[in-house]
């Protein structure tokens, strides 16, 4: 797994419930057959790839869902991948992570905001501390 970077408050949660997601969803279809505990290559390369386009986000922390996205950012085959993994790891989150579930399903309500924020993606915002920290 490439390095991943740091995400902020609900940006976070999110990262970790689908990082938790993707861990099941690859359990049940492939590193249990080598055994160990460590994703596969797939899995791990998807789980880099969700947390650049959370870090790249443009809403940043009031992002709406991601299938309900007006932009939606992910390559149609991630685009996929993403639904296998949410069909699957939904319903059985629920009952190994609760908090994370409850805090998915309700963020499924949240307003997809009327236009796009300028300057607020994880990014952005990550770079700008950055920044100030080496001035
Ligand atoms: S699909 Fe939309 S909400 Fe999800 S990360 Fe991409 S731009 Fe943000
Ligand atoms: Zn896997």
């Amino acid at each position: 797994m490439s390095e991943l970077y740091s995400l902020s408050g609900k940006l976070n949660i999110e990262f970790k419930t689908i990082q938790k997601m993707i861990s099941i969803y690859c359990r049940h279809h492939h590193h249990m057959k080598n055994k160990t505990n460590q994703l596969c290559y797939e899995c791990s390369d998807f789980v880099s790839y969700v947390n650049e386009k959370l870090d790249r986000c443009p809403y940043g922390e009031i992002k709406p869902t991601c299938n309900k996205c007006p932009i939606h950012c992910y390559k149609i085959e991630k685009r996929l991948q993403a639904k296998k993994v949410m069909l699957f790891s939904g319903p059985r989150i629920i009952f190994s992570h609760p908090f994370l579930a409850l805090r998915h399903l309700l963020s499924e309500r949240n307003e997809i905001p009327m236009s796009i924020p300028k300057e607020k993606s994880n990014r952005h915002i990550r770079i700008i501390r950055l920044k100030n920290i080496n001035k």
